[in-house]
């Protein structure tokens, strides 16, 4: 069995505690307006192609075993530092098979677990998988339905149960939100956000103007652009 990433980056500093390794898993079941990652959307293998003509191979396919022995390297620096390895992507829990075998190869070397989810995945992968991690940043996106399906492409209640659930597991967890400019940057979503929120950590995070970057690059054109009235 094999998993694809599209980025192993080391030595990040935000994406939990420590000095972490980020593994950018490919592939994801939404399609956000907003996101920064379009060669992290789709499960295939792609070519991002820079303004200079360098082409950037974008995919790259592993053993459980193998990319446990690759996040091991950096073990020391992330257990000094009590960092350890963040799951990202795309979607992670899109391929819950891959992570479920390599959850304790990295657990038998003593590395911490985090994942960074939008919590699009069916609710029995999203319980067996999370429950294996130290940590979730988990995303909400909108509070809307109607509003998540125009925006993100995806059906609300599918998150909210496994955000309801993430609540009162007892797995240590903080929310994110990123927040976009006329979608939900408002008051009343912030208010919104929070309620869902309750008493847990609640992180509102600035939208990042270079967003759109990296479409370009892929021959697409940014989805948000044309969405946001002008
Ligand atoms: S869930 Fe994340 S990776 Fe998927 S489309 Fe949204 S922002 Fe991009």
């Amino acid at each position: 069995m094999k998993g694809r990433t599209f980025e192993v980056r080391e030595f990040t500093l935000h994406d939990g505690p420590g000095v972490r390794t980020t593994v950018f898993l490919k592939g994801c079941p939404l399609r956000c307006a907003w996101c920064q990652n379009p060669e992290g959307l789709s499960f295939e293998h792609e070519t991002m192609t820079r303004s200079d003509g360098g082409r950037i191979a974008c995919g790259c396919d592993w053993t459980p075993e193998d990319l446990a022995e690759e996040l091991a390297r950096n073990a020391d620096i992330m257990e000094q530092s009590g960092g350890g390895v963040t799951f990202s992507g795309g979607e992670p829990l899109a391929q819950p098979d891959f992570l479920l075998a390599l959850i304790p190869l990295l657990k038998a070397k003593g590395i911490g677990l985090a994942i960074e989810t939008s919590g699009y995945a069916p609710h029995e992968t999203y319980k067996s998988v999370v429950s294996r991690l130290d940590f979730v940043y988990q995303d909400l996106k909108h509070h809307d339905a109607e509003a998540f399906r125009k925006w993100c492409g995806g059906d609300l209640s599918v998150v909210m149960r496994n955000v309801e659930w993430l609540k009162s597991s007892g797995v240590e967890h903080a929310f994110r939100v990123p927040c976009i400019p006329g979608v939900n940057d408002g008051e009343a979503d912030r208010r919104a956000f929070r309620s869902i929120a309750g008493d847990d950590r609640v992180e509102f995070l600035p939208y990042n103007p270079a967003a759109g970057a990296k479409y370009p690059m892929l021959g697409r054109e940014f989805p948000l652009r044309s969405l946001l009235p002008s």
